[in-house]
């Protein structure tokens, strides 16, 4: 009997919370991926404005991501900013081809960024230098056009300090986001240091994510971003579940509580520096 009277307090507990934030507060989820159907999209950017989250960033990053993203902002875009770009998955077409599909979309769309680009050797070690080469033009055409990035990172440290050393800039700093971050803090700082944010996922609740904890308690306040990365990772209490904007909210509060201040600063905090970055 027990678990099952602890469950409903829960449910019921999260729901009036979510009914008090909704009234105080607006977040910014920073990078939310759709898929193909409109009625689920369209079901989904409602569920986040009735949440509180009057604003999110729809990333793109393979052909197919890149047109949901767009359609999500097509059906709303005075909420809805958009990211299209090449992510590491993508080296298997020519470089120069995957380019200019990128650019054309860019010319074709109004963009608040370039994403998501980037560097995973835990999944795909084998392209290393082919990962590089992509990130590294993308980094170029956000320069040219003037647009933050929206970067991967996962296992590659070393490389993605690397490769931002390496292009040389010609219109504004260099600025963007490392998204779903879940390296150390020593990471962070060298991230920092050359101008970027650091936006933080549901993976930052999850029981073993010590490390990502730290990190998140190292950020300071006007470099500090969150996210849902839907629809992966959903944050506890709903994890398992398919995760989505509205969702954002539990890692808010998570942050808030972690950083010892109150969630309607941090969302203040990370709403205005998202705003800053993408509009
Ligand atoms: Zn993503």
């Amino acid at each position: 009997m027990l678990p099952v009277y602890h469950t409903c307090t829960e449910t019921f507990n999260l729901a009036a919370r979510q009914t008090w934030y909704n009234d105080a507060m607006e977040l910014y989820d920073t990078h939310a991926h759709f898929g193909p159907n409109k009625d689920e999209t369209a079901g989904a950017l409602a569920r986040a404005q009735s949440a509180g989250v009057t604003r999110l960033m729809a990333v793109g990053g393979s052909e197919d991501l890149n047109a949901a993203a767009v359609q999500a902002q097509t059906q709303n875009p005075s909420a809805v900013r958009l990211a299209l770009g090449a992510d590491r998955d993508q080296t298997g077409l020519p470089l120069d081809d995957v380019l200019a599909n990128i650019r054309r979309q860019h010319a074709d769309y109004s963009c608040a960024a370039v994403g998501e680009i980037g560097l995973d050797f835990h999944y795909a070690p084998e392209t290393a230098a082919n990962q590089r080469a992509l990130f590294a033009a993308q980094l170029a055409l956000a320069d040219e056009l003037n647009l933050p990035v929206v970067i991967h990172t996962r296992e590659a440290d070393d490389s993605t300090c690397g490769v931002l050393d390496e292009v040389p800039w010609h219109g504004s700093s260099l600025r963007g986001v490392i998204h779903c971050y879940t390296g150390t803090p020593a990471f962070a700082r060298r991230l920092l240091d050359r101008g970027f944010m650091v936006s933080f996922s549901g993976i930052v609740t999850f029981r073993r994510a010590e490390e990502v904890r730290a990190s998140a308690k190292y950020v300071p306040d006007d470099r500090l971003l969150i996210e849902t990365d839907s629809p992966f990772l959903a944050p506890v209490p709903l994890r398992g579940q398919a995760n989505e904007p509205a969702f954002v909210i539990h890692t808010a509060r998570f942050l808030a509580d972690l950083r010892q201040v109150s969630v309607e600063s941090l969302a203040a905090i990370t709403f205005a520096n998202a705003v800053a970055l993408f509009g």
